[in-house]
């Protein structure tokens, strides 16, 4: 049961007071360049609820890059183009390996353990770029939307950071290229890939785009239906067991909630019924997940009672 605190707004600030003395902890990411730019002391925290209340405290509305968080959105948008024939090209278990990891994709002949590594993402990238005449601005369309604000924007600094830093990306999809599973040319899977990570939204606009997965699919606010509530189910399956990367099982413990991250230091996570947490923090552990971010999700979890597995 979900404990109904009225004083919600003055939780999320005693949280952020009590992550105030580990701001020392971790590492901004900075094998993408432009990431390690981002002052490591920012942090914030938004919940938006699925009947329409957005608390938040901190650096809630400042943008930062959503990085791995955007893997979730290439998801919903290739499940809505191509249907269960994505399952053919993408597997759903857990990799047990970093988010970035090559080793796992020879041995299982091209085909990513799931979505939400890179390889995953890559091969959802793929899907897009072949499937939309423009999947960028399909992808930039759709966040709009779904944040219901137009000036949510693809910071180029980022972009142009990533694509000048990204061969191990390049190496996945080669490699997956050269088992027969990507159908574009590479420099256009990566493009479209380095532009989903580079969009810049803040904890109020990321935690309101994802209601529609606290929804059964469909989007609280305009009542539109965002996805089926078959493939809600399974995107919050596999946000449970890969969204946190190597650290899932960890979160699944403690927390208990479908999440995922990005290495800009966002982490979000779905509350079913109920609504979307998303709180940021640049430094990482070494799973790429935000410290300070995965602190104040367990820490507002724990204090409403907000466990799938209660
Ligand atoms: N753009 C990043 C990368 O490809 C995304 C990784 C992440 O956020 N975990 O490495």
């Amino acid at each position: 049961m979900i404990k109904d605190i009225s004083n919600l707004q003055a939780k999320l600030e005693e949280l952020l007071i009590t992550q105030q003395n580990l701001k020392t902890q971790g590492h901004v990411a900075d094998y993408i360049p432009a990431l390690a730019e981002v002052s490591p002391t920012l942090m914030g925290i938004s919940v938006a609820t699925v009947d329409g209340k957005v608390f938040g405290a901190g650096d809630d509305k400042i943008p930062f890059s959503i990085q791995s968080i955007s893997k979730i959105f290439g998801l919903v948008m290739a499940m809505n183009r191509i249907g269960d024939d994505l399952w053919q090209r993408v597997n759903m278990e857990p990799s047990g390996q970093p988010f970035n990891s090559i080793i796992q994709l020879e041995w299982e002949k091209g085909i990513p353990r799931n979505p939400v590594i890179n390889a995953g993402a890559l091969l959802i990238a793929d899907v897009l770029a072949s499937h939309f005449s423009a999947s960028k601005l399909a992808f930039l369309s759709f966040m709009r939307s779904l944040s219901g604000d137009n000036n949510i924007y693809i910071d180029n600094h980022v972009y142009q950071s990533e694509l000048s830093h990204g061969s191990r990306n390049a190496a996945l999809a080669y490699l997956m290229k050269s088992f027969g599973n990507i159908e574009a040319e590479i420099p256009d899977v990566l493009s479209h890939y380095f532009t989903q990570c580079s969009i810049s939204m803040n904890c109020q606009q990321l935690a309101t785009s994802l209601l529609f997965l606290a929804n059964k699919g469909i989007d609280p606010r305009t009542k539109n239906s965002i996805c089926t509530p078959r493939d809600t189910h399974r995107v919050n399956a596999i946000l449970s067991t890969s969204g946190m990367y190597d650290q899932s099982g960890e979160f699944a413990f403690s927390v208990g909630l479908p999440a995922k991250s990005g290495v800009g230091g966002g982490v979000v996570a779905v509350v079913p019924n109920y609504g979307v947490i998303c709180a940021w923090s640049p430094p990482l552990n070494k799973y790429g997940n935000s410290i300070i971010g995965t602190n104040l999700v367990l820490g507002i979890a724990e204090e409403l009672g907000l466990s799938i597995y209660h």
